[in-house]
């Protein structure tokens, strides 16, 4: 819709984390033409939510192969607007990406089709079935830290269902916003069934006061307040995806070379942005000082830079490299230890920070208490397994948490009293490579489910049908 005078629309310049030069400009869209997007989004509906979902899932398909495709492109618009390095992005966010889709084009017409429903006696002669309607255009609020995968899940979990969908991808990585919007267009997904609108938090508000019919929120906790309070004036139901302070709790009888491997990765990986990293280690205290020489040890051994060799990127939103600082010192005014990482005198500018571990922290400290969202990792040791059930559930989150100890029964007993949207035995963040099982948070980690039948389902309302001969 061009009829807007050019001056009106901003450009928001795309800047290279891990090089700091401007390599973009994106339009950003006006606010003015939210009304237009909505009447496009529910035009599109009307069609596309009474196209059988096997013909739906035939454009699924075609964007699958796409993204096979242009794979190598894809994972280098991602690095380019994160920082992350090319492997990351075509592991952590192109591949589960892919996965998505698979998941949704094998499952959908089973999860999404009309269910039978066992009738009791008492109403004998009737038919009962649920039937699952799409609730209409959904908006997809998506972040920057997985740019594809976390627009790109909810995305078709909405069109599956039958919705339109409208995505507000994140203004700190607007490129892969942009080649998300081309990648659905050349799947020749009908007009209006996906469009996005690109900007920053005043977009996003306009968009989520724009009476949407259902609204998928993947940020921060902050922000996921602000827009359920919005939708909450139109009585929107919405999906929120917020954030994690993950605790990992290493026992005494543990793999403990297995265990410092995986909190390196687990904690560090894509620079530790990624909500459910491990943010806490809890170690047993008859292992803590050889666990914690182990984990030095593979610290050390992590490579960061750009290059094809390296395993750690740079941070991609400046902002949070002062809540890594920010957390950083306080912990080390209160009396904490610095094992292994960022020196306050080695602070400088750019996009790069080191790996860090810190020792000798209290459990009201920020870096405990308030998710990092960056390579900062606490380790604390502990006692009894009830202390360490205690801490972990001892914050306002409750996204992840990862056990290990080759000790199965405690496993169990420790996973089931863990306040937290999923567990994982013996590794670190990979519930979410499964799209059978659902992903979201407890407490202040969230409400609603995504992935699985839950994440298919969240889509439609469920409409019960009886049925009598008549
Ligand atoms: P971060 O600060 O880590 O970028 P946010 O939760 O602020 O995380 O942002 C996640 C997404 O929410 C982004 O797409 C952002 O533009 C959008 N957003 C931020 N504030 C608002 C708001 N008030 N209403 C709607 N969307 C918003």
């Amino acid at each position: 819709m061009n009829v807007h005078p050019v001056e009106e629309v901003r450009r928001i310049p795309v800047t290279s984390p891990a090089t700091g030069k401007i390599i973009a400009e994106i339009e950003e869209t006006p606010v003015h033409e939210v009304p237009f997007f909505y009447e496009q989004g529910r035009k599109a509906f009307a069609s596309w939510s009474t196209m059988p979902i096997p013909n739906r899932i035939g454009f699924l398909r075609k964007l699958k192969q796409m993204i096979v495709n242009e794979m190598e492109e894809i994972a280098r618009v991602i690095s380019d607007d994160t920082g992350k390095v090319l492997t990351e992005s075509i592991v952590a966010d192109i591949m589960p990406t892919l996965d998505a889709i698979d998941h949704i084009i094998r499952h959908a017409e089973k999860v999404l089709g009309r269910q039978k429903v066992r009738t009791p006696l008492l109403l004998f002669g009737k038919k009962s079935f649920i039937e699952y309607m799409p609730r209409g255009v959904v908006l997809v609020i998506s972040p920057w830290n997985y740019p594809l995968q976390l627009a790109m899940v909810p995305m078709i979990s909405a069109l599956a269902g039958g919705n339109s969908v409208i995505l507000k991808p994140s203004e700190v990585t607007p490129l892969v916003g942009k080649y998300i919007e081309d990648l659905f267009k050349r799947s020749g997904f009908p007009e209006g069934t996906i469009q996005v609108a690109h900007g920053g938090k005043e977009v996003g508000a306009a968009f989520t006061a724009g009476k949407p019919d259902y609204i998928f929120f993947t940020g921060s906790v902050r922000t996921g307040k602000i827009i359920q309070q919005q939708a909450a004036k139109d009585l929107i139901p919405t999906t929120l995806e917020l954030g994690g302070k993950d605790p990992m709790i290493v026992f005494g009888d543990a793999n403990l070379d297995r265990a410092a491997k995986a909190a390196a990765w687990g904690a560090f990986t894509n620079s530790g942005q990624v909500c459910m990293s491990a943010e806490r280690l809890y170690v047993e205290r008859t292992v803590y000082p050889e666990f914690l020489e182990k984990l030095q040890g593979e610290v050390h051994s992590l490579r960061q830079g750009d290059d094809i060799d390296a395993d750690v990127g740079s941070m991609t939103f400046p902002a949070q490299k002062n809540v890594v600082r920010e957390q950083l010192d306080e912990a080390l005014q209160r009396g904490a230890k610095l094992v292994t990482g960022l020196k306050p005198e080695d602070w400088k500018e750019g996009m790069y920070l080191p790996p860090t571990v810190v020792t000798d922290v209290e459990q009201d400290m920020k870096i405990i208490q308030d998710e990092t969202f960056g390579p900062l990792l606490p380790v604390v040791p502990f006692d009894t397994e009830e202390e360490a059930i205690a801490y972990a559930n001892g914050t306002a989150y409750g996204l992840n948490a990862s056990v290990w100890t080759r000790d199965r029964e405690k496993a169990r007993r420790v996973s089931s009293r863990l306040v937290s949207g999923a567990v994982v035995i013996n590794d670190v963040i990979i519930t979410v490579a499964n799209h059978g099982l659902p992903f979201g948070g407890a407490k202040e980690s969230g409400i609603g489910r995504y992935h699985s039948e839950a994440g298919l389902r969240i889509f439609c309302h469920e409409k019960a049908i009886m049925e009598d001969k008549g």
